[in-house]
């Protein structure tokens, strides 16, 4: 039988370590245990608030709904050819999860995305990316269940309208739907994708010339843990901000004042995009705290609270270093983690 508790603390079930309370919360082992939650809170007239890993989220003040912390677990291979893999997995899986039991088997797509982590269900979400690869890249569908009506939609590619941290549950859906399971298209002949900075440096290294899936995987954690905090020793939400998309004119503007600046191409045409840890960096605010909260001193783009900090002095901070971006630059950078209202 579910369990409801009340006046839950969510310091941890959230990277950032951010201690509000949900009125209502429980755990989410089952489409039966979500099914229930979702009739108990129709009767009572509350919302739902659906939670993974907490990897992802700020947490701005205590949260009304019931929040139901999602741990539906399982993966499956549903269809094999000698090309490709079909697997499936359960939204309330670790992302790491489902990213091994692919490698394990040779299987290519996600090594790129080794190591991001959270949960299954709130990779399409954002549509998570690392390295040159995005969720986008292997999805196929996912199922999802409407917390509005009770009834399970299914999703294809193009009605998610994944773009770069973003798909359709970020707008239209945002708070709509609880997604139960995705379904992923790997390959058993991959082509896996080398052509990022960090990764040529260290296969340079390591005097490795065509590596394997599990050595390129291997390879990402090992640039991963040299670079991001790990969220149980130093709070945090990974990338706060996401990476500015500017119009090539506005760019060239920019470009003109600082030349060093630096840039990659967008997915959208007539973009390019600049690095957030950049010119957070410039604004003088890489690795300088104030109180309990700073932007991490080996990686700008990450907010960290070294303890005790609450979500209005972390959302102080985030203003901060927006205004002093915009000032400097008149560029707007929006945050990439989820503020909870
Ligand atoms: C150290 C660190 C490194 C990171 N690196 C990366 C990276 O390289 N690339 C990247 O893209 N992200 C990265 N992230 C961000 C994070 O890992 C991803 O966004 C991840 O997908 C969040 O998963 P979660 O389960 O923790 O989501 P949560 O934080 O629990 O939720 C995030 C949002 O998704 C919603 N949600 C969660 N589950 C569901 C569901 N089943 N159905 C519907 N909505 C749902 C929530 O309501 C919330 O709005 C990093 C985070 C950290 C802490």
């Amino acid at each position: 039988m579910l369990k409801i508790k009340k006046q839950v603390d969510l310091s941890r079930y959230n990277t950032l370590k951010i201690s509000v309370k949900a009125a209502y919360f429980a755990i989410i082992k089952s489409e039966t245990d979500l099914a229930e939650a979702y009739i108990w809170a129709k009767d009572k007239g509350l919302s739902v608030f659906v939670l993974g890993g907490g990897s992802n989220v700020l947490f701005s003040h205590n949260i009304k709904a019931l929040v139901l912390k999602n741990e539906i677990k399982g993966v499956s291979v549903i269809k094999e050819t000698a090309a490709s893999a079909w697997l499936e997995a359960r939204s309330g899986e670790a992302w790491s999860t489902l990213v091994n039991f692919a490698i394990e088997r040779n299987w290519g797509g996600m090594e790129n995305l080794y190591y991001v982590p959270g949960t299954v269900g709130a990779a399409p979400v954002q549509n998570i990316g690392a390295y040159g690869v995005e969720l986008k890249d292997v999805f196929v569908s996912l199922r999802a269940f409407d917390l509005q009506t009770g009834k399970v939609k299914i999703f294809n590619k193009e009605e998610c309208k994944f773009a770069y941290r973003d798909s359709v549950f970020k707008h239209k859906y945002k708070g709509r739907y609880f997604i139960l399971s995705i379904t992923v298209k790997l390959s058993k002949q991959a082509k896996l994708k080398l052509d990022y900075g960090d990764i040529k440096l260290k296969l340079k290294e390591q005097g490795i010339k065509k590596p394997k899936i599990r050595q390129l995987a291997e390879i990402i954690r090992q640039i991963r843990d040299s670079k991001l905090p790990n969220p149980a020793e130093l709070a945090n939400a990974g990338s706060f901000f996401k990476n500015p998309e500017v119009s090539l004119s506005a760019f060239k503007k920019i470009q003109g004042r600082f030349p060093e600046i630096k840039f990659f191409p967008s997915a959208k045409a007539g973009k390019i995009k600049i690095p957030a840890g950049w010119l957070i960096e410039q604004v003088g605010l890489k690795g300088k705290r104030f109180g309990s909260v700073a932007m991490y001193e080996k990686q700008a783009l990450i907010l960290v609270n070294y303890g005790g900090a609450s979500a209005k002095q972390i959302l102080t901070h985030v203003q901060r270093v927006q205004k002093a971006v915009e000032q400097k630059f008149a560029i707007k950078i929006e945050p990439e983690v989820n503020i909870i209202k």
